[in-house]
């Protein structure tokens, strides 16, 4: 009503904030804030049919572009997916911002700018592959190469594409990723990893997978010399999980809990 605006208003005026800066719910508006590439937003809304973020999306893209670590728990069927795809995505294009373009006829020998920016773990092959579809969905238009590594799979094959085409985001199960990364002839390598996901954290505890995922954290480049993020999510986040990865996670990360669900 008008006169909770006016109270709005005169509060914020002596909290010194801007009355508009609503979080932002649309996706539309991440391109016009320049939050998000605007091809990027124009698949998710024009090919992908999104309008709406839902609310773990709302809260937590912003702060993992700005590079925070976050553990989110929200509902099966929220939409995390698209929560640390659309981050990792943005933040690859940050830093090599060719790569907001579709790149046709580039696939020749993979250069270094082909090498892995962002690793996704998933607990089982078909949640990997899951992420991977969405994820190819929302690099359409983009440069950006997405590549899975599953267990159940011929080891070679994904190699050979991966080797071939180049990799920018890597989604997989534990046991395959750590086959992969631990190859000193499979010539993988993540130096400029930037992004880790841990999705369905819980799943991949319970199902025993933490030592595999700490293998896979020696091998990379530790979050301190890189500045790498971590991002956990999981549609339940057990305290005992908190407390085995809170040593891993950067100063200042946030734990976004999510009641709603949409
Ligand atoms: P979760 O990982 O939380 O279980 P998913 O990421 O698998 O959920 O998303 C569930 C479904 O919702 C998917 O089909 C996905 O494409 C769709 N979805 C994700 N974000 C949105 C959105 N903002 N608006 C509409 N649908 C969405
Ligand atoms: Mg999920």
């Amino acid at each position: 009503s008008a006169i909770s605006k006016d109270a709005a208003v005169a509060q914020a005026v002596r909290d010194e904030v801007d009355i508009d800066d609503e979080p932002i719910t649309k996706f539309k508006d991440l391109a016009t804030q320049n939050i998000i590439h605007p091809n990027i937003v124009r698949t998710l809304t024009d090919s992908m049919g999104f309008e709406t973020m839902t609310e773990v999306q709302a809260k937590t893209i912003n702060a993992a572009i700005k590079g925070t670590d976050i553990i989110a728990q929200a509902r099966t069927g929220t939409g995390k997916t698209l929560a640390f795809l659309l981050p990792i995505l943005q933040n690859i294009i940050n830093v090599d911002p060719d790569l907001a373009r579709e790149q046709r006829g580039r696939r020749g020998p993979r250069t270094t700018a082909d090498d892995i920016r962002a690793l996704i773990i998933s607990p089982t092959r078909e949640l990997a592959e899951q992420i991977a579809e969405e994820a190819k969905r929302l690099v359409k238009n983009t440069g950006v190469i997405v590549q899975t590594a599953v267990g159940g799979t011929q080891k070679s094959a994904g190699l050979r594409a991966i080797q071939r085409e180049g990799c920018h985001i890597l989604v997989g199960t534990p046991g395959r990723l750590k086959d992969i990364l631990s190859d000193p002839y499979s010539r993988v390598e993540a130096p400029d990893l930037s992004a880790m996901v841990l999705d369905e954290a819980d799943r991949l505890m319970d199902q025993g997978f933490w030592p595999e995922i700490q293998e896979i954290n020696r091998m990379l480049p530790t979050p301190a010399e890189k500045d790498r993020q971590t991002l956990m999510f999981s549609a339940t986040v057990a305290k005992e999980v908190v407390d085995l990865v809170r040593s891993t996670l950067k100063p200042g990360f946030q734990f976004v809990k999510c009641v709603n669900d949409n």
